[in-house]
């Protein structure tokens, strides 16, 4: 059994096909999934898809790159984890690859997440992006390490998964793996614990090999197991094992 741990399925290209998706999770042996928030205008969304369907789990936040939205509170986030279904908080983060200029809102907005999970006792989906070193910075003053969470569609180095991985984050790949020409990120894969790893799709965007290019779905994230799965030599069966009793764990999920 496999999960995929971060997938937006609420996006329009998903949205309207959530039977066949569903369909081809069934047919990959992918068990369940979590819908990742990226503005309060679409938890209510998000919120609606997990009370629907029993095998999708939501998050509640605000994505680094969403600069248009109203100033988020950490009462306002605290109060929507509350929610039985609602199993993180993120994606929250840094990204300077997306947006330049002056991204002073951005790290407050990060903190703002970060104190919120440490408030309501759930863990933190952090998106990072040519800011590992700003992010983790911003993890130890916050004490994110409280917290716990994932670093979602990791693309960084080893130094910056090890550091992560001391504050007891989990290091989550996406169908990046499976690109012929990520051969840094597959040697951070290999040195990563299976014991400290999740994996993703990052659906709708992202889609691995043999699939890349086209629109992603939950589904897929078996190509990303299957990567995994040569790069670290072991059975296909134990990283599905592993990363979803490691999902389990995080998330604190039956
Ligand atoms: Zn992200
Ligand atoms: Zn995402």
């Amino acid at each position: 059994m496999l999960v995929d741990s971060h997938c937006h399925i609420d996006f329009p290209e998903l949205a309207d096909k959530l039977d066949s998706v569903f369909d081809l999770m069934r047919a990959n042996q992918v068990e369940r999934a979590l819908c990742v928030s990226v503005t309060l205008k679409d938890f209510p969304r998000v919120r609606g898809l997990a009370e629907t369907y029993p095998h999708i789990h939501a998050s509640v936040g605000v994505h680094p790159d969403h600069e248009d939205v109203a100033a988020v509170t950490g009462a306002e986030l605290v109060e929507l984890a509350r929610h039985p279904r609602v199993v993180a908080i993120g994606e929250t983060g840094l990204d300077y690859y997306r947006l330049k200029g002056d991204l002073e809102w951005q790290r407050e907005r990060f903190r703002t997440h970060i104190r919120a999970a440490r408030e309501s006792g759930k863990p933190l989906i952090i998106h990072t992006r040519e800011a590992a070193e700003d992010t983790l910075r911003i993890m130890r003053e916050e004490g994110a390490g409280k917290a716990g969470g994932v670093m979602h569609c990791f693309t960084e180095s080893w130094e910056a998964a090890q550091a992560a991985m001391d504050m007891g984050f989990y290091i989550s790949f996406s169908g990046i793996v499976t690109f012929k020409n990520a051969k840094a990120l597959k040697e951070v894969a290999r040195r990563v614990p299976l014991e400290n790893m999740l994996i993703e799709t990052d659906a709708p965007y992202l889609a691995p090999v043999p699939h890349r290019g086209k629109t992603n779905q939950p589904g897929y994230v078996r190509h990303v197991a299957d990567a995994i799965a040569s790069i670290k030599g072991v059975g296909f069966d134990r990283v599905g094992q592993v990363t979803t009793y490691n999902f389990k764990q995080l998330f604190n999920v039956i």
